[in-house]
């Protein structure tokens, strides 16, 4: 065996409830398990909802003790949802660590602080190209994005089992073996095609970050009415879609899309009550009322 497989290897796996953080760390346990190394695995799981941090520890090597990653000594530090693998990131190993990161940015509603137009959200500012300099390795997809397009979303995990899957050292056929054991029999197509997206956008190169890694997507319409210009602002990733505005809105004017996300169907006739701003539990629609001289000026 060769001197630097003497040395366990981290990887630490980290997100938020829902997402998938213990199937990630279960498919590489069993398949390092299966590849003949000891094998150990740790978990904390948060609340099983958006907010609540859930991250996991994986070491294998041909001896391991410790179950937990040291601070600076993790190899892969792999993030489900951009602001956790920030929180983590200074677990990564500075001089060989591989940072993979979804870009997709779950706000808890907690972080919406200040609710004036363009006000930012108390969360991770940090950008991708800031951290893509900081470490030594990483990617940056929307791993999210590119499972939609797949046709199921929860196929994220496997898109970043793929980009993993190029920092460390196993077949891709026993990948997809073990992955094909972890899934429901019939999301077994998707996740294969999630895993083969994820590694082939990893192996196009080094520090890659995905053209809609900036921020939060806001949609804005403006709408001139006699005496005020109202614009509405839905932040997408705050929208749960639970339906409470477009059900509550006095002139029906809302509707959930296809993505489930809030969006302003009918624009002329809102009036800029503000009834869905208030209603929204997430924070996730922003009413703004200009009376006309001032947005004149
Ligand atoms: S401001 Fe009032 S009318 Fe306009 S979308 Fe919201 S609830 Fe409906
Ligand atoms: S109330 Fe808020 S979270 Fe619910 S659907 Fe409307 S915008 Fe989305």
């Amino acid at each position: 065996m060769s001197e630097a497989m003497e040395r366990p290897k981290n990887v630490l796996i980290v997100g938020v409830g829902g997402q998938g953080v213990i199937m990630v760390s279960k498919v590489l346990a069993q398949l390092s398990l299966n590849h003949g190394h000891d094998v150990k695995q740790s978990e904390v799981h948060g609340m099983a909802k958006r907010g609540g941090g859930v991250f996991s520890h994986v070491r294998f090597g041909p001896e391991v003790w410790s179950p937990t990653i040291a601070e600076g000594e993790a190899d892969v530090v792999v993030a489900l949802e951009w602001a956790e693998g920030l929180r983590w990131i200074n677990y990564l190993n500075p001089e060989t660590g591989t940072f993979i990161a979804d870009c997709q940015r779950i706000v808890p509603p907690f972080a919406c602080r200040n609710r004036f137009r363009g006000g930012e959200a108390a969360y991770a500012p940090e950008t991708p190209e800031e951290i893509m300099e900081q470490v030594h390795a990483g990617y940056v997809l929307d791993a999210t994005g590119m499972a939609e397009r797949l046709g199921n979303l929860r196929a994220a995990n496997t898109v970043l089992l793929g980009a993993l899957s190029t920092a460390l050292d196993f077949p891709e056929d026993d990948w997809l073996e073990v992955i094909g054991h972890f899934v429901p029999p019939n999301t077994i197509d998707i996740n294969i095609a999630g895993f083969r997206e994820g590694r082939e956008w990893a192996l196009a190169g080094n520090k890659r970050v995905a053209e809609n890694a900036a921020g939060l997507h806001q949609s804005h319409v403006v709408i001139h009415q006699d005496r005020v210009t109202t614009t509405v602002e839905i932040t997408e990733e705050w929208c749960k879609g639970c339906d409470i505005c477009v059900k509550l809105c006095p002139e029906r004017c809302l509707r959930l899309n296809d993505r489930l996300v809030a969006e302003l169907a009918l624009p002329d006739l809102c009036t800029g009550c503000r009834m869905c701003e208030w209603l929204c539990p997430d924070f996730a629609i922003a009413i703004t009322n200009t009376p006309v001289r001032e947005a004149a000026e």
